[in-house]
């Protein structure tokens, strides 16, 4: 009993969701960690957070030393409150959440997230987190590079028109001044950016199930993932 506590500890509970931009990832990894009370976590605001600070700090990506330098004076934490549905992301104590959300910040940050120095630095933060209700964390490479031995691996995915048409309505429901065209452009770049990048890229885990939610209402795709969670739960839960 007390051997299985002590795995439990030291393993908790982890489902990793990843795939490309505005597939749903986080709308999803909300979803279910409300559904098994588990802690969200959305790895992307930790790329965004760094890549604000660089731009307001002028940091030339190009120079390793300065990159690293700029690196050890960052602090970045995410919060997502589940019962105002709110996501804070502080950086260096401030809350950072929609400006990191500017298009200024997604046309940088794959070119950011590219970096191995970046990568190193929010991977190790990331993997810090640690939620004895177990986590639920979404991104490009958790169940690849962040947590390889995530108990469940979903990667989400959706067609381009689909995925662009949602980002665009979200982005002009909060008032944003963008064009669907910009969006798609963005999308699109990004995501050959983070699939073809040599650290850590954007790929389907050898061991992930694949949901398309192209055609799929909120409440299919979380009734879907629902059942491969449960699953994993109690795999878990019985080691
Ligand atoms: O998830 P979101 O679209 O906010 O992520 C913004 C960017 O951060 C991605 O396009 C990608 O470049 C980077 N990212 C990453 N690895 C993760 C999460 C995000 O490279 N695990």
């Amino acid at each position: 009993m007390l051997v299985r506590y002590l795995c439990r500890m030291l393993q908790p509970f982890v489902i990793a969701i990843d795939g490309f931009s505005s597939s749903g990832k986080s709308t999803l990894a909300k979803q279910l960690a409300e559904k098994l009370n588990l802690k969200f976590v959305d790895s992307g605001a930790y790329y965004r957070a760094v890549t604000l600070y660089f731009i307001e700090h002028n940091i030339s990506f190009q120079n390793p030393d300065l990159l690293i330098e700029a690196l050890q004076a960052i602090d970045v934490l995410f919060e997502y409150d589940a019962i105002q549905k709110q996501s804070k992301t502080f950086l260096n104590g401030i809350n950072v959440e929609n400006k990191i959300r500017d298009m200024q910040v997604s046309e940088l940050v794959s070119e950011v997230s590219a970096l191995s120095p970046v990568r190193k630095f929010v991977s190790n933060t990331l993997r810090n987190i640690n939620d004895q209700k177990g986590l639920i964390m979404d991104g490009r490479d958790i169940g690849t590079v962040v947590f390889p031995d995530a108990q469940l691996k979903i990667f989400l995915t959706a067609n381009e028109k689909t995925r662009s048409e949602r980002r665009f309505l979200e982005m002009k429901n909060k008032g944003a001044e963008v064009t669907e065209y910009e969006i798609l452009q963005n999308l699109s770049g990004r995501d050959l950016l983070d699939s073809t990048r040599k650290t850590a890229p954007l790929k389907q885990a050898g061991d992930a199930v694949v949901i398309d939610n192209s055609n799929l209402s909120l409440q299919q795709q979380l009734e879907i993932a629902t059942k491969f969670a449960e699953t994993a739960l109690q795999k878990y839960l019985r080691k």
